[in-house]
């Protein structure tokens, strides 16, 4: 899984650590249970003084919003009902501090693990954190669960290995020391993850039994935005890097655009700006808007749409902008919609079914985008378009929709990812303006493999012969009919891909910001070496 971007090479430093299990475990006399409830309380108070450290910490290197998960495991030490079910079990089964406090926690973790729910299951590694903190302040000198900073040692340059990295472990790396980090467990949503992304440590999970395929100091090469993983990564691996020491650079460096070949970015949030403008690129290929209502939690009003897409229209100053049409349902499922339980959301209710069956979220939609393109040209990108059909349909509304706000240039394209729409590429560009292929979903829909399902990740690529023949139908169709095609997957910033899809004759890609260095990079090698060869 990918977790936070960046592309690092470097010797691994494996951290093996066995979970805290010989918990020192003893009965009181009735006379000794006061005293351990003093060392409960004092246990509690100074994991506190620890955590407000910490908070103080991130939020200087970091910021406030990454602190708050160390206010949320401060909190928890002041729990009322956690504290009171501690100090219950000393009370009233006479036995120690640290069994007690085992006992909660583990509870606690176990139930959140079986949540179905990602974001839920995440929150078990903050009560682990929790438990080990509270244990090695009861037996400091026990030392039996150290923590990474401490298993660390002189390594340096490295990319760690892991388990399992806890919040706080995370933001104390010394990103000079430790590069990049792969685990066996943790997803894209646990706090490690969000705080790597904000240091900017490349990072992939959920790679099992990783500890056991690698030596300690063997080479390794890690993509955190593709999730790709190499062991000793040979001459051929390592050619597709070309920019590489510029890309490890804490600092990403800045790739000029590459004449002939468009790099795009692909943003979720107008906070992502920041990032995607120190990258120089040339335009932003996927603002995908379902995120804005994901970040506020409910539906955003026509106004608040407006004031976001101005917002990204501008930064662009005229460059070109693709602002995707709300992609809810599916695996992007929106709680604040109240929409009926689907067997199969992925393949239900979703992209623009679901716009033509919901006016109430289209219309604001729509109204919002044709405000906003009175401040720069705006490309709208039709989701899960399934024919030509639905495209014309949709569009129909939207004009509809639109009619008598004042306007500037919009034009309307579909997001080629459903199978179906790519055959029918020619059919759809008489009448489209341009085209986006998704591959994330293409690939998921073409060989019926789940995008997300980590028993099946070994099956989701794109090296097979079908997965081509679509892109040059469509690559075809486009340049038959004289009008753009760009990609805007995660394949796009794939440097073993990008060579081949050039073949067929794209010259527009969009990617994750971090990525578009490495993109143009790969592109202007594989532009040049064609030159060359002519
Ligand atoms: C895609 O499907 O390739 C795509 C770009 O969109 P998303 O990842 O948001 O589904
Ligand atoms: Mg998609």
């Amino acid at each position: 899984m990918p977790v936070s971007d960046g592309v690092v090479i470097a010797p691994v430093h494996l951290l093996r650590r066995e979970r805290r299990e010989n918990i020192t475990a003893y009965t009181l006399s009735p006379g000794e249970v006061p005293r351990e409830l003093a060392r409960l309380e004092q246990a509690l108070q100074r994991a506190g003084a620890e955590l407000d450290a910490l908070i103080e910490a991130v939020t200087l290197r970091i910021g406030p919003a990454q602190a708050n998960i160390f206010l949320a495991q401060k909190l928890m030490t002041q729990d009322e009902v956690l504290v009171a079910q501690m100090r219950e079990y000393i009370d009233q089964r006479h036995r120690n501090a640290e069994l007690a406090i085992a006992h909660t926690l583990d509870g606690y973790e176990s139930l959140l693990q079986e949540v179905d729910d990602d974001y839920l299951k995440e929150r078990a590694s903050d009560i682990g954190e929790m438990r080990r903190r509270l244990l090695d302040l009861l037996q400091p000198a026990a030392g039996e669960e150290k923590s990474a900073v401490d298993l660390l040692g002189d390594a340096s340059g490295c990319i760690l290995i892991a388990e399992e990295l806890t919040p706080g472990e995370t933001v104390l790396l010394d990103t000079t020391r430790v590069r990049g980090f792969i685990t066996e467990r943790g997803g894209a949503a646990s706090h490690a993850a969000i705080l790597a992304r904000a240091l900017g440590i490349p990072s992939v999970s959920g790679i099992k039994s990783i500890l056991t395929a690698f030596e300690e100091g063997d080479m390794a090469l890690l993509n955190g935005t593709t999730g790709d993983v190499v062991r000793m990564p040979g001459e051929r691996t390592l050619a597709l890097y070309p920019a590489l020491d510029q890309i490890i650079e804490p600092v990403i460096e800045v790739v000029a655009p590459v004449p002939g070949f468009q790099v795009m970015g692909n943003i979720s949030l107008t906070t992502d700006l920041e990032t995607l403008n120190r990258m120089e690129p040339d335009g932003i290929g996927l603002y995908r808007t379902e995120f804005e209502f994901f970040s506020a939690g409910k539906a955003l009003n026509e106004d608040e749409q407006y004031a976001c897409y101005r917002t990204v229209v501008e930064a662009m100053g005229g460059k070109p902008v693709y602002i995707r049409l709300l992609d809810l349902g599916g695996d992007k499922s929106a709680p604040f919609l109240d929409l009926p339980k689907e067997e199969n959301p992925c393949l239900g209710y979703r992209g623009c079914r679901l716009l033509q069956g919901e006016p109430s979220l289209f219309i604001p939609q729509a109204r919002a985008l044709a405000r906003a393109s009175v401040h720069g040209p705006i490309h709208i990108v039709y989701p899960m378009i399934v024919d030509v059909t639905q495209f014309v349909t949709l569009r129909t509304l939207f004009n509809q929709h639109v009619a008598g706000i004042p306007q500037g240039t919009i034009s309307h394209g579909v997001m080629f990812e459903v199978p179906s729409a790519c055959l029918e590429a020619a059919e759809i560009y008489s009448v489209a303006d341009f085209g986006s292929i998704g591959s994330n979903d293409l690939i998921q829909y073409l060989f019926a493999v789940d995008r997300n399902n980590d028993l099946v990740a070994r099956d989701y690529s794109p090296d097979r012969s079908a997965f081509w023949t679509l892109i040059r139908v469509m690559a075809d169709a486009a340049q038959a009919a004289g009008k753009p095609l760009s990609l805007c997957g995660e394949i796009g910033g794939q440097p073993q891909h990008l060579p081949r899809l050039m073949s067929l004759g794209l010259r527009s890609i969009s990617v994750s910001p971090r990525l578009i260095p490495l993109s143009r990079a790969t592109a202007r090698q594989v532009l040049g070496a064609r030159a060359a060869a002519q």
